[in-house]
């Protein structure tokens, strides 16, 4: 079965036997015994529900994976992954990550004594020279948000495999259908299913994914007694939304390509950030071990002034955070999704006041462009 089928049918199990459709929604917290030590399968929501089971089990057969768990947000699935590990662990993760899980790492996993390095992990000899004695795991996203940067999944995971450690890759930014990172080698995939999987800007998740069934074991535990579990009527729109996900994504990697093309040749505009674009020092790496490139794009623009006035006089496309919906957005990251990073790391990565991105959505490419002008000169 090919993806673009499995999204919509990539879950068989039924749960009644009216013929529905569409998945009902079990919204339950409970479920009665049927006698003494007997279980219909389902005991307490938190632990499983069979509206998240259809949607656990739509990821898992998306990803490869034996198994997916769902989770409230992408943050809380991040967290999940983190309770892995314990203090005096060392983790290698990306320099260049969702400014939140930047966050959890040096706020959070630092208080609980698990220690983070960042490193540019398009560069695998940065990954070798920060390993250690007590290194666990390499937690990598790619392409990275904001700059897009690509790592190679494949010898990362040669990298993880020969010494014994686990390998996670965020894959929120080009999804299944575009990346399969189990398949080359990683143990975990991550998801913020608020963004493309989800789809359109409603509804909050997050998962995990694992090609591993002593690592699934670990996270059910651990999912079930911390209990960010994403609820029965949440799993029923990441359900709707997953059954669009490749029509929504071809369209809006077409649109991006367009964009990213106009964007570079617009005077104003100094740099352009998209994988797809045959510029971008990974567009060969991307083509190797991808499918597509996505609808993320990060651009710098002359001066501070200029992205401001951008921000400022868009009308069709939001000025909001978040990305990967129907509604086209752009965000200033420096100000907003990288706020709480240091001033230094911000700069080290080039996530400055000049640079904006911009998430495609479904609307026609060039209504976006038109907006997009008038910004420029309003
Ligand atoms: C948004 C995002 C997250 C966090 O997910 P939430 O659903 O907002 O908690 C993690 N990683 C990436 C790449 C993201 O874009």
């Amino acid at each position: 079965m090919k993806i673009t089928t499995k999204c919509i049918h990539g879950s068989s199990k039924k749960y009644d036997t009216t013929g529905a459709v569409s998945v009902p929604i079990f919204q339950t917290a409970t479920f009665t015994h049927p006698g003494v030590e007997q279980s219909t399968g389902y005991d307490y929501s938190r632990l499983q529900n069979p509206t998240r089971e259809h949607l656990e089990n739509l990821l898992a057969t998306l990803e490869g994976g034996v198994d997916a768990l769902a989770f409230s947000s992408g943050m809380s699935a991040t967290s999940a992954f983190m309770e892995m590990f314990s203090p005096g662990d060392h983790i290698i993760a990306s320099d260049d990550l969702y400014g939140g899980s930047i966050r959890l790492f040096e706020h959070i996993s630092g208080k609980n004594g698990i220690l983070v390095s960042f490193v540019n992990t398009s560069d695998i000899k940065q990954i070798e020279n920060a390993m250690r004695l007590q290194t666990k795991a390499v937690f990598v996203e790619t392409p990275t948000n904001p700059m897009l940067q690509v790592a190679d999944i494949a010898a990362v995971a040669r990298f993880a495999s020969a010494h014994g450690i686990l390998f996670a890759v965020d894959n929120t930014f080009l999804t299944p259908y575009f990346q399969q990172p189990l398949a080359l080698g990683a143990d975990v995939v991550i998801h913020s299913g608020t963004k493309y999987l989800g789809g359109h800007n409603d509804t909050l998740a997050g998962f995990l994914v694992t090609s591993r069934n002593d690592i699934s074991e670990k996270l059910r535990f651990i999912q079930k007694t911390t209990g960010a579990c994403l609820s029965p009527f949440d799993s029923w729109l990441l359900i709707r939304g997953i059954k669009t996900l490749a029509v929504r994504l071809r369209q809006q990697e077409k649109t991006a390509l367009l964009l990213a093309k106009w964007l570079q040749s617009h005077p104003r505009v100094k740099a352009v950030h998209y994988i797809g674009l045959d510029s971008h020092p990974s567009y060969e790496l991307s083509k190797t071990q991808a499918s597509g490139f996505g609808g993320m794009i990060s651009f710098n623009v002359e001066n501070e002034a200029i992205a401001r006035q951008i921000l400022e006089n868009v009308c069709l496309i939001g000025y909001a955070e978040s990305l990967g919906g129907v509604e086209t957005l752009i965000t200033y990251p420096y100000l907003q999704t990288h706020a709480d990073v240091p001033e230094e790391q911000r700069r080290a990565k080039g996530i400055n006041k000049t640079l904006l991105r911009l998430s495609v959505g479904l609307e026609d490419a060039n209504d976006l462009i038109e907006d997009l002008d008038k910004a420029f000169s309003p």
